[in-house]
């Protein structure tokens, strides 16, 4: 039997209490092994180890051989690029044709990205005046902030944990992941990366569990935490500010949206329609960035949404080896009665269902998996459930706009801020628009092309702060000023 066990200063070690829980393939439900529930213990014992190790050799490193460092993980994610792709596909249930190109490659490239940052990141410095004349020099100086607690979500679990610990340890910092209780895998599998490259122990440390009451809840409350980075739920995001607040630790909360996807009638829409269609059902529509409300200007409305519906139908599902299929299940069963809650209210709220709706027969094999079709739905009041709380399923609904200052307040009119997709051939529209969106990204005739250099954040209550290129900085180090006389 498979076991996933907490790293902690460089080994792998069960819980004490010899508590376990069950990890499941969402593609059959099949068990895939035990996972180990940290404890106070064990929680205790990451914690300590972090600590520590920023007084040992890894403190002493420069930055250029943390960058050196990081860059031999970067690689050696990539040797061992078939087992992270199996494990995170056995994970997760998505198609090894989205993990190969997204999840794994981003995954390493994490661990590269942000060291090209660094590297190119000037010192500030100020001269100052004095009335002496002789004058002073301010230097602003970078440190660690020191041990940072990462809770990762499942929808796409390396590359978002990647995406904290690659910058946490490329500013000294040292961390505990605590990943989703759903998807133990890759995160455990880094372990031995981080040991084969040479990371000093303590560096790098895992705690497996669930969050209130769990491993999730004894990190992120625990004294000698310094910062805490956070992907997943609004509501998650509070309960960790609340733990932030004790001991004033900062926090990095990147959570939930409802993001619209706005398509004029002067877009290429063919563009369009492919990018909506990757924007509302790529990852089964798992992807925080996904657009779950479409609005579309009246005179192309028809012809979009035919073109969405024959392209959901071509929608292939099937096991993640399968080479044709392009369409996984969800993450779990658990997720997948939340879905279908959704699927039933979108009804009982007046919906028109166009195509989906349901539970897909799979076949005798797999119909005990987390499988859902992918949805479109019309017809629903601006202010029907379906429409204002993030479900994070395959599924999206399409409305018609006929004005830009309608369709601007029906994007902005949602409590989440974090992404919108824009398609338009008038590059002056699409600007205004863009600049009036209340969001952290704003795309336009794309949908997730990101340039790791630039900000990833949301408004509203999609998060607090921006991580990604210089903005990284801020969260991750402390920023000293030291001011010479001269
Ligand atoms: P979640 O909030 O349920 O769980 C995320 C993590 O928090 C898990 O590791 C969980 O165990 C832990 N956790 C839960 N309660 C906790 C507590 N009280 N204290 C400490 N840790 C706790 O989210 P999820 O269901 O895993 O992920 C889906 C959500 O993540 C969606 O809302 C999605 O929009 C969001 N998300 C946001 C982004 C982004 O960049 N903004 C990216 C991906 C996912």
């Amino acid at each position: 039997m498979n076991e996933f066990k907490h790293f902690i200063n460089g080994a792998y070690v069960g819980s004490a209490s010899g508590k376990t829980f069950e990890n499941r393939c969402p593609v059959d439900n099949s068990l895939i092994g035990l996972v180990h529930e940290a404890g106070l213990d064990e929680v205790d014992q990451a914690v300590r180890a972090a600590k520590s190790a920023l007084k040992g050799p890894w403190g002493q490193l420069s930055q250029a051989q943390r960058i050196e460092l990081l860059n031999s993980v970067a690689e050696r994610i990539n040797q061992r690029f078939d087992e992270f792709l199996e494990a995170e596909c056995r994970d997760t249930g998505k198609p090894y044709s989205i993990a190969s190109h997204i999840d794994i490659p981003r995954g390493a490239a994490n661990f590269k990205a942000f060291s090209e940052t660094l590297a190119n990141h000037p010192t500030e410095a100020f001269r100052l005046d004095t009335p002496d004349q002789l004058g002073a020099i301010n230097l602003g100086h970078r440190t660690p902030k020191g041990v940072i607690a990462v809770i990762s979500p499942w929808n796409l679990p390396l590359l978002l944990m990647t995406w904290k610990v690659g910058p946490a340890l490329a500013c000294g910092n040292t961390v505990v992941v605590k990943p989703s209780e759903e998807t133990p895998a890759t995160t455990t599998l880094l372990g031995e990366v981080m040991n084969e490259c040479g990371v000093p122990p303590g560096v790098f440390n895992v705690v497996h569990g669930f969050g209130p009451n769990s491993a999730g809840e004894f990190l992120t409350t625990h004294p000698l935490i310094d910062a805490i980075t956070f992907t997943g739920e609004t509501r998650t995001g509070e309960a960790i500010m609340k733990a932030a607040a004790v001991g004033l630790r900062n926090i990095s909360l990147e959570c939930g949206g409802k993001n619209p996807g706005i398509v004029f009638a002067d877009c290429d829409l063919e563009k369009a329609v492919e990018g909506t269609m990757r924007s509302a059902f790529v990852n089964c529509g798992q992807v925080c960035l996904g657009t779950e409300r479409v609005y579309v200007e009246r005179p192309v409305y028809d012809a979009f949404l035919k073109r969405m519906k024959e392209q959901v139908a071509k929608l292939k599902l099937g096991r993640p080896e399968d080479p044709a299929a392009n369409f996984g299940p969800l993450v779990s069963l658990e997720h997948r009665n939340k879905v279908k809650y959704y699927y039933d209210l979108a009804v009982e709220e007046g919906a028109t269902v166009e195509i989906g709706g349901g539970i897909p027969d799979m076949g005798e094999e797999l119909n005990g998996g987390a499988w859902i079709e992918p949805t479109i739905w019309t017809g629903l009041a601006d202010d029907a459930r379906v429409i204002r709380e993030e479900i994070f399923g395959p599924c999206c609904h399409i409305r018609p706009f006929d004005t830009e200052e309608e369709v601007i307040q029906l994007a902005n009119d949602t409590e989440y801020g974090l992404a919108a997709a824009i398609w338009t051939e008038n590059s002056s529209r699409a600007i205004r628009v863009a600049e009036q969106i209340e969001a952290g990204l704003v795309w336009v005739n794309s949908w997730f092309l990101r340039d790791l250099r630039t900000a990833f954040g949301g408004a509203k209550q999609s998060g607090i702060g921006r991580e990604g290129g210089v903005h990284g900085l801020e969260f991750y180090t402390e920023l000293k000023n030291i001011c010479i006389k001269l």
